[in-house]
């Protein structure tokens, strides 16, 4: 109980404290102008550490979007944790809880149970566990040594604008930056199952919301992911803006990454056609009073392909057998 509230504690002060942080640099800048350096600091460490977030730990780590050369992996995740969105396999273990339920009983951030509960609320709500969501990346040295090290990497992401910048170079490229960060993430979660344009049926509420796609470098392009989780680029179209992807592209050009998973025309255009049949799955509305999902193993299945595995498995091999018959396609 007292872990609890104390957790409690450490999620207020890590969502208030960047709030305060931004009251307090406003107020500084009606007293005497912002230096540039401090503009550059804060444009500058939010766009790697979103860049963490978005390549490192959610097409890299979570969907297996690419493989990367191990130093890029390990800045990658560096990256990540330095948003403060805590530690990378806890990341992944929620992300991967979130689409093996989305919009369904389970789903630790679904806006069906309020807006305020997908941004922020679910924060309060407890972890996923890794061991139960994500047991292939819990072998995984680097990814489990990054996790370990979560504090010591969001250090070095307020001492870097500290030395660079001084106090008022902690504050913008420091606080404000994570400020900025938390909430453009948060609002994948809200946003982008509220609001939105939905080019694919997926059978929950994701949806393709431009601004927080060019705010979160192409996250917010989410009706898309939904549809191909696996997919590195998350922007499908040329205007659909995906710096992320812009990155990922540029990386495997200059081989530090490989087996970038790419989704076909031909398969978009079957999914595309999925919904202009009509074919459109119901939501299933969380009721009141049905129990909480528990973070206890869900229950085993059997059947000829997928014998023994449970459903959070079989979500992971899911994205493997789209892979293999889009290739086949190909
Ligand atoms: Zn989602
Ligand atoms: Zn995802």
């Amino acid at each position: 109980m007292k872990s609890i509230t104390v957790y409690k504690v450490l999620v207020l002060s890590i969502v208030l404290v960047p709030l305060l942080a931004t009251v307090l640099a406003i107020s500084l800048l009606w007293e005497r102008a912002v230096h540039w350096l401090d503009l550059v600091l804060l444009a500058t460490m939010y766009a790697l550490t979103i860049l963490g977030i978005g390549v490192g730990f959610h097409r890299m780590l979570t969907h297996r979007s690419f493989r990367a050369h191990p130093v890029v992996s390990f800045v990658l995740l560096v990256l990540g944790s330095m948003s403060v969105e805590g530690p990378a396999l806890e990341w992944a273990a929620t992300h991967i809880k979130h689409h093996a339920h989305a919009d369904r009983e389970g789903d630790p951030h679904s806006p069906l149970e309020g807006f305020f509960h997908a941004h922020i609320g679910w924060l309060f709500a407890g972890k996923a566990d890794s061991n139960v969501y994500c047991r292939h990346l819990v072998k995984e040295p680097l990814v489990v040594f990054v996790s370990r090290t979560f504090l010591l990497w969001v250090a070095l992401g307020l001492i870097i604008p500290f030395v660079l910048g001084g106090w008022s170079g902690l504050l913008w490229g420091g606080l404000v930056r994570i400020f900025l960060a938390h909430h453009v993430t948060w609002s994948v979660n809200s946003i982008c199952h509220t609001f939105g344009k939905r080019e694919f049926e997926t059978g929950d509420q994701s949806r393709n919301e431009w601004i927080v796609g060019l705010l979160s470098f192409g996250e917010g392009w989410h009706n898309n992911h939904h549809a191909f989780p696996r997919s590195a680029f998350h922007g499908l179209h040329w205007w659909q803006v995906d710096c992320s992807g812009y990155i990922i592209w540029t990386l495997e050009r200059i081989g530090l990454i490989r087996d970038v998973y790419r989704v076909s025309p031909a398969l978009m255009a079957r999914r595309a056609a999925r919904k202009a049949g009509g074919v459109l799955a119901t939501p299933v509305l969380l009721e009141e009073g049905v129990q909480k999902a528990t973070e206890t193993p869900l229950p085993l299945r059997s059947s000829t392909s997928q014998r023994f595995l449970p459903d959070y498995h079989m979500y992971t091999e899911r994205m493997d057998t789209d892979q293999v018959a889009q290739q086949k396609e190909a």
